[in-house]
């Protein structure tokens, strides 16, 4: 039986191939570090190599629509299919509640995190920043994000120096 169904859309194409070279056991995404784990029956060299060539496909492919992609947050996507701005990499997913003076943080993509008095909670780990919160409350970003060095768009002269031109 396919197992291309435990991964996510975009992915499902390079499962149903290598299932029909290989033996897959079980395939999925890995939640924390967004990559495709492969597990199979591995009767060669060749087998190895077809699921390290899968694997490799898989973290240049977008996990919801399959056209190239890279890892952003902790997710493999596209920039159409990115959760959150394309040059931003969250480092910590947190707030402060100015009510309770509760400082929560969502550390994983499903850990949803709500304050002492109810008033605020977070989501999203490293995935995508979600607040929910009582409008009439206030609260406190305390996040960290850092930028990334998109592929292309900007070069680098390896002095510390940008090239202009
Ligand atoms: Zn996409
Ligand atoms: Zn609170």
């Amino acid at each position: 039986m396919s197992v291309a169904h435990r991964v996510p859309p975009g992915w499902r194409q390079i499962i149903e191939d290598l299932e029909q070279q290989v033996e897959i056991v079980d395939a999925y995404e890995d939640d924390w570090s967004g990559d495709l784990i492969i597990r199979a029956l591995l009767d060669d060299m060749r087998d190895q190599r077809l699921v390290a060539e899968a694997a490799a496909k898989a973290a240049i492919s977008c996990r919801e629509c399959g056209k190239p992609g890279r890892l952003r947050g902790n997710r493999i996507v596209c920039r159409d299919h990115s959760p959150g701005d394309p040059w931003q990499r969250i480092i910590r997913n947190s707030a402060r509640c100015l009510a309770c003076g509760d400082e929560i943080e969502s550390t994983h993509r499903h850990d949803f995190v709500r304050c002492r008095c109810g008033k605020l909670a977070v989501d999203g780990g490293h995935a995508y920043l979600k607040r929910l919160y009582d409008p009439a409350s206030r609260w406190q970003e305390t996040s960290i994000e850092e930028v990334v060095m998109p592929f292309s768009g900007f070069r680098h002269n390896g002095m510390g120096d940008d090239i202009n031109d």
